[in-house]
């Protein structure tokens, strides 16, 4: 287990992560320009995360390096996003991901027929690869996350690779790709984005989710987290797409970052939304430190959140 030390690093509101990372340009359109956009995650503590002057997508700087990331996924990320394993995922965790594949196999189904080939591209505890398979899909799901991995193939008994490398399968392989709250993680979203589609059928679609930057209803530095290193609103997930060749299907439902995507003939777009960072930057203005502890909002997200997280780091000790 961790040390109560790497606890206070991870968990002590108004310090930085335990990391060195470096600058990187934008994956999307290969910007160094940008604007910061907040200072803040929703731990309160110190992440800087700036937009991209030219194209507005979000990212964390500096860029936690890969072993970093790495770092963070095998000790402190269980901790943040309560889905620590002690004998299989908790059963929130499991609740939630069955109620987001019903709603997945629902929204895709005039493509989930008999014999359709299907890639979940981190596909968790398998919840949606079992839908897909009950629906006749040959489904298959790419998971990083070993533990996710062992429970979904032993529970639904689905296949799940570790990794999937560009030559992992031919180009035009599958009628439906779906990739749910995936692409925030990656430090090369675009990149994976154009990966998809090449793995893509002419005719098939691209499901895929992130959070909304932009949402409302909750204050902004709650929109931040140390595992999100890019965040995207609708404009710029939709260029990440166009950049791959995919534009929104519009025979489905969406909703601002959760999109069905289809592939385009049309010639390449430019790559930038012209004032996008600098209306990012007001809208995630954060609240004034001192307006923000006085209303007490804090208290129990943070208590909620910590209060696993020092179960976690001081039990099996
Ligand atoms: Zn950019």
């Amino acid at each position: 287990m961790q040390s109560p030390r790497y606890f206070l690093n991870h968990f002590m509101p108004f310090t930085g992560y335990p990391y060195t990372g470096a600058p990187t340009a934008c994956n999307l359109c290969g910007s160094t320009e940008s604007v910061t956009v907040a200072e803040t995650d929703r731990r309160l503590k110190t992440l800087k995360s700036i937009a991209c002057a030219e194209c507005g997508l979000i990212r964390t700087d500096p860029m936690p390096t890969p072993a970093e990331l790495a770092d963070y996924y095998a000790h402190a990320y269980r901790a943040d996003y309560q889905l620590a394993f002690a004998g299989g995922p908790p059963r929130v965790h499991l609740k939630r991901s069955a109620r987001e594949a019903a709603f997945r196999a629902e929204l895709l189904a005039p493509k989930l027929v008999p014999g359709a080939r299907l890639l979940d591209f981190g596909s968790g505890s398998g919840e949606f690869l079992a839908a897909a398979r009950a629906r006749g899909c040959e489904a298959i799901g790419v998971e990083p996350g070993r533990d996710y991995s062992a429970y979904a193939r032993t529970t639904h008994g689905v296949e799940v690779l570790d990794d999937a490398g560009d030559d992992r399968f031919e180009p035009g392989t599958f009628d439906v790709i779906t990739t749910h709250h995936v692409m925030e993680h990656l430090r090369d979203p675009a990149d994976v984005m154009e990966r998809l589609a090449r793995w893509l059928k002419p005719d098939g679609v691209l499901y895929a989710a992130v959070p909304n930057m932009a949402a409302t209803g909750k204050p902004p530095h709650e929109r931040f987290h140390f595992a999100h290193v890019h965040g995207f609103v609708r404009d710029t997930f939709d260029l990440t797409a166009r950049r791959a060749g995919l534009v929104p299907h519009t025979g489905y439902w969406r909703e601002d970052t959760t999109v069905v995507y289809r592939k385009t003939d049309a010639p390449p777009v430019a790559i930038r939304s012209p004032g996008l960072a600098q209306r990012l930057a007001e809208e995630l203005k954060p609240m004034p430190a001192a307006a923000y502890l006085a209303s007490g909002a804090w208290i129990w997200p943070m208590v909620r959140r910590n209060a696993k997280a020092v179960r976690e780091t001081f039990s099996n000790r």
